[in-house]
């Protein structure tokens, strides 16, 4: 996602009173009956945001790699809860690479983990980074839950042939794939990207368990 460089954007993240910079606190937040719901690159923070306000019993957990753009989501959230006349308590937002999910949550703290629209790094010497890699998935594996779930969506045929291959690999079992997923009428919350791309051609959904 290409942003123009914000020098304020780590004070705009360490002012946000959702932030969770470290272990610890997350462990805080995780220690509850509630459904924990995380996104792994989200980006602007449309749908997590969305997600957060229609299931306000649910908490939701944004992952963002890039702070540049953790700073526009909190921005975005900001407007968004503004306009709306609310604080979404259950939504918080975290920085830090996929690979390292492991240094923050424990075995069996996940209920859903959405993946929408990752970066498809189509280079075969890039495929290590899709986030759908192997590597991903034992981390993926090991912080769902036992019926946890992973709802993964893009517009990229080759990252979605990709992700099916990969996760068949890796032993998982598909509940629900979608081809034009637009052309359902399952129930969806759509991206930033989702709603720039869309129109371009279908959008490709699975959602799968290990
Ligand atoms: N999910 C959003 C959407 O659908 O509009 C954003 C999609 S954007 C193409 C992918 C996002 O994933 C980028 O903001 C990128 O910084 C983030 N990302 C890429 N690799 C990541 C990683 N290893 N860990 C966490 N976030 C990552």
């Amino acid at each position: 996602m290409r942003t123009r460089y914000n020098p304020q954007a780590n004070d705009i993240i360490e002012n946000f009173d959702r932030f969770i910079k470290d272990r610890e606190k997350l462990q805080g937040i995780l220690n509850t009956d509630k459904k924990i719901c995380i996104e792994i690159g989200m980006g602007k923070g449309d749908f997590i945001s969305n997600m957060a306000k229609l299931n306000p019993d649910n908490v939701y957990i944004g992952i963002e790699l890039s702070p540049q753009v953790l700073a526009l989501a909190i921005k975005k959230l900001n407007r968004f809860e503004e306009e709306n006349g609310l604080s979404l308590k259950n939504l918080y937002f975290m920085s830090f690479d996929a690979l390292k999910l492991l240094d923050y949550f424990s075995e069996n703290q996940v209920d859903v983990l959405y993946l929408n629209f990752s970066d498809p790094w189509p280079k075969k010497r890039h495929t290590k980074r899709r986030l759908t890699y192997k590597d991903f998935l034992e981390n993926y594996k090991k912080v769902l839950k036992k019926d946890g779930i992973i709802e993964f969506k893009t517009d990229n045929r080759g990252l979605f042939e990709y992700s099916l291959v990969s996760m068949q690999n890796f032993g998982m079992e598909f509940i629900d794939v979608y081809l034009d997923l637009h052309k359902t009428e399952v129930f969806n919350v759509e991206t930033e990207y989702e709603k720039k791309f869309s129109t371009f051609g279908p959008i490709y959904k699975l959602v799968a368990k290990f």
